[in-house]
């Protein structure tokens, strides 16, 4: 599969993203290795990766806990203290094998260790892949803020072997596809197509659209690296979808969601939205939501929610001066942004999603 170039940094693919990275590891005079990982891909990804390892370099593993409640800058202050003790110099080289939790919080702690030292990207589950560990944004959470601490760099390449996917759950899988799904509505409707053709989601058609995902998170953030136009489409969906995502977080009663499933909401409701501002196709409206709830079932958001809902909304860090912003689509691959909506039309699209 083609290597992608990024703004200075390649995304390589399968057997050859080991030769890749053991000539980066022949050729630059790195100090030492740390890997880091939580206990998930300690267990199913770091044997594999060991194993296509040639190095001279001494290797160090750095294990933090699993979970998103871990990406912070406790967790952050932890991995410096190990790797001062472990002896990590300015020529050291950090791995980040794992999720976006562990790729995001990875180029963060090493972008700030003794002012910056050089990383690379595995990312093991599929939204880390198509998403998170492209794009060069790296970050934590502060409290309940999501990546309010962080900053823009880049990795020195990433590497992608779907064989990781192997161990991730389902549920997992499912919650990267509707990142893909996205890519699909938004710039590319061939992706889309072939996701609707899909009979049964398994892990070998899933691979198939990889590639061409990263393609369009590249194409999109180097285009626009710092977000003042095209990059927004990466929020489709994700207006709503976020403050469901945390509305069921937060909610004691209510079971989380992963964040594609909120984004699957996000997606079905904003194409509502769509369709009433900018004339959206009503059977495209159509073909969203029955595709989206046969894969991802349907959620119960009763109207008791939607004030609460809506509230969050407006502490969208998207936000400018109060006004909550949403990409909306005329067509597939026609978008606008910036869109303003108002409540009445917010309670339709809810009530759209729950008949
Ligand atoms: P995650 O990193 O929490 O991983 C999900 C779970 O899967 C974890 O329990 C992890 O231990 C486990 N896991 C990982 N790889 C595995 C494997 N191969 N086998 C078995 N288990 C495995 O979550 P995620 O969904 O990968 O990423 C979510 C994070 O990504 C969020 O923090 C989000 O903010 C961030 N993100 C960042 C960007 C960006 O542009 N930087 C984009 C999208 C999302």
């Amino acid at each position: 599969m083609k290597p992608i170039l990024s703004n200075n940094y390649f995304v390589n693919f399968n057997e050859d993203a080991y030769l890749k990275l053991n000539a980066y590891l022949a050729s630059n005079k790195t100090s030492k290795i740390f890997i880091l990982v939580d206990e998930n891909t300690n267990q199913y990804c770091l044997p594999t990766l060991l194993e296509s390892l040639e190095t001279t370099s001494e290797i160090e593993i750095i294990e933090i806990e699993s979970g998103e409640e871990n990406k912070n800058l406790d967790t952050c202050t932890g991995v410096w203290h190990a790797l001062t003790e472990l002896g990590a110099d300015r020529k050291s080289l950090l791995i980040n094998l794992g999720g976006g939790v562990i790729t995001d919080l990875g180029g963060f702690v090493a972008s700030c260790f003794k002012r910056g030292i050089k990383f690379i990207n595995i990312p093991t589950t599929l939204l880390s892949m198509v998403d998170a560990s492209v794009g060069g944004k790296t970050g934590v959470d502060l409290g309940v803020l999501k990546n309010q601490i962080g900053l823009f760099s880049d990795p020195e390449m990433v590497l992608i072997d779907p064989r990781y996917l192997e161990t991730v759950t389902e549920r997992e899988i499912r919650s990267g596809l509707a990142e893909i799904i996205k890519y699909g509505l938004t710039y590319d409707v061939k992706l889309w197509n072939k996701i609707r053709k899909f009979n049964k989601l398994s892990i070998s058609n899933i691979s198939t659209l990889i590639h061409r995902s990263i393609e369009i998170k590249n194409e999109v953030v180097t285009e626009d690296p710092k977000e003042h136009g095209l990059r927004k489409i990466l929020n489709y969906g994700h207006t709503l979808g976020h403050a469901i995502e945390s509305y069921f977080l937060e909610s004691e009663n209510k079971e989380k969601l992963t964040h594609g499933e909120a984004i699957a909401i996000g997606m079905i409701t904003e194409a509502f939205l769509s369709e009433k501002q900018l004339n959206f196709p009503a059977d495209k409206l159509a073909s969203i939501k029955n595709k989206l709830l046969e894969i991802y079932g349907i959620t119960t958001i009763e109207p008791d929610d939607y004030t609460a809902i809506i509230e969050l909304l407006i502490h969208d860090k998207k936000n400018v001066s109060g006004q909550v912003n949403f990409v909306l689509l005329s067509d597939f691959e026609k978008f606008k942004f910036d869109c303003n909506v108002n409540k009445s039309l917010l309670i339709e699209a809810l009530d759209y999603y729950n008949k």
